[in-house]
């Protein structure tokens, strides 16, 4: 007889991967079922990130390769998935270290930038964040009143920048500042005098990741802080679109998960003339819509991959998978939440803290109407932001 199919692979897409990328994912998996798993809800409701784990997630080797210019984005995009699966707050500082930090070094950096940061960065042996939201400039970065002016031999930049994920632990800041009116990046060390990363507390999404407001007070920075490459607006766009490639995959693995602990908690759950509830007929409709969901999704992120890998992804394309996936994962999150009944609002089942976490992964890296707008505009030829 042949096995029933899983609501994880319906279409049985992992037998599209290569040996290769199976291996990447089933590595990540193993990683997160034995460090990540037993500890996720403890992180969240201690509020603390695991920083004792970066070494260990070294080990995995992703970002080194994506230094190099060694992974594909499959295989990427599969570990994100697996990585997510665990929390999304560890996806987080991977697609930071990953989109937002390794690679505007790689796209936009000197060469002395580049034989400076990407080795340590790649191995995790330095954290990097990425400073480009204000307290008055989130979806229209454009508006930032970050500065930084000429000074003898380098720049002076002053502004307020917030929700720098990985800001307090960081060792090198990417900040966007506006030079001579355009938006540009540098590359700052953050213990230059008149940086100060601040915590933000109360949280409750993202309670296991380091969230900070970065005050830059007349920072003084050399010339070589300035990435060359990055002189608009642009240049932080195409950051982001790397980040929100990985967000489109991370969220694929969290609401599979949310599923995979709902289903067994409902077989295992009996109701009714001792029925368990997974097989009462409004519980069935729920888990083949949210299968149906969950497979469009994984659909929308191979095909995301193969088109990065063939060159040929455009910053529209990645909008519309990141508003999708992010807002059906948390349907489908928001969903099992319900049919967990009571237990699903504590933390001995993932399905609550997966939740919450989507609520900053919907948010981030341009929110869905930001998404939608840029999609409204790819079809309409029409801008409709302002
Ligand atoms: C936990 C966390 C981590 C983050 N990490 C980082 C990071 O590492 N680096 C970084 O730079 N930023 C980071 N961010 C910031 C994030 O990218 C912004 O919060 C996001 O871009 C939205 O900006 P905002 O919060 O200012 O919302 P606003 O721009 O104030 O938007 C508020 C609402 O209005 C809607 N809206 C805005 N403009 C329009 C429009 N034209 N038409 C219709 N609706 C509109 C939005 O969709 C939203 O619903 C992080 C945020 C969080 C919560």
């Amino acid at each position: 007889m042949e096995p029933s199919l899983s609501a994880g692979d319906f279409y049985l897409l992992e037998d599209e991967w290569t040996a290769e990328q199976r291996g990447v994912a089933e590595r990540v998996r193993a990683f997160i079922d034995a460090e990540v798993m037993p500890y996720a809800g403890e992180w969240h409701e201690r509020a603390v990130f695991p920083r004792e784990l970066i070494p260990r997630i070294a080990g995995l080797d992703l970002l080194d390769r994506l230094a190099h210019n060694a992974i594909d984005p499959i295989s990427y995009g599969l570990a994100m998935r697996e990585l997510e699966r665990g929390s999304s707050a560890l996806r987080s500082l991977m697609s930071v270290q990953g989109g937002l930090v390794i690679f505007p070094i790689m796209a936009f950096g000197s060469d002395e930038q580049k034989a400076r940061w990407l080795g340590p960065l790649g191995r995790l042996d330095a954290i990097g964040c990425f400073a480009l939201t204000e307290p008055a400039f989130g979806s229209n970065p454009a508006g930032m009143t970050t500065r930084a002016e000429r000074v003898p031999g380098g720049f002076r930049i002053h502004g307020h920048k917030r929700w720098a994920t990985n800001g307090t632990i960081a060792q090198v800041a990417v900040v966007w500042a506006k030079w001579d009116g355009k938006v540009c990046g540098f590359l700052i060390e953050t213990d230059r005098r008149g940086f100060q990363p601040r915590p933000i507390h109360n949280k409750w999404s993202f309670r296991a990741s380091e969230s900070s407001e970065l005050i830059l007070e007349n920072v003084e920075v050399p010339e070589s802080a300035l990435l060359p490459g990055a002189q608009s607006l642009g240049a932080a766009i195409a950051c982001l679109n790397q980040a929100r490639y990985s967000i489109v995959w991370g969220v694929v693995g969290a609401a599979a998960a949310c599923i995979e602990e709902t289903l067994a908690y409902l077989k295992a759950r009996p109701q009714f003339d001792g029925k368990p509830l997974a097989g009462h007929q409004l519980i069935q409709h729920r888990f083949a819509w949210m299968t149906a969901e969950l497979t469009g999704m994984q659909l929308l992120a191979k095909r995301l991959g193969d088109l990065k890998a063939a060159g040929r992804l455009k910053a529209a394309q990645v909008s519309l998978a990141k508003m999708n996936n992010c807002r059906k994962a948390i349907e489908i999150a928001r969903a099992c939440r319900e049919l967990l009944g009571a237990n699903g609002i504590v933390n001995d089942y993932h399905v609550g803290r997966r939740m919450l976490d989507l609520e900053t992964v919907i948010t981030y890296e341009g929110t869905e109407h930001i998404h939608a707008l840029v999609v409204g505009q790819e079809l309409t030829g029409l801008k409709a932001f302002s």
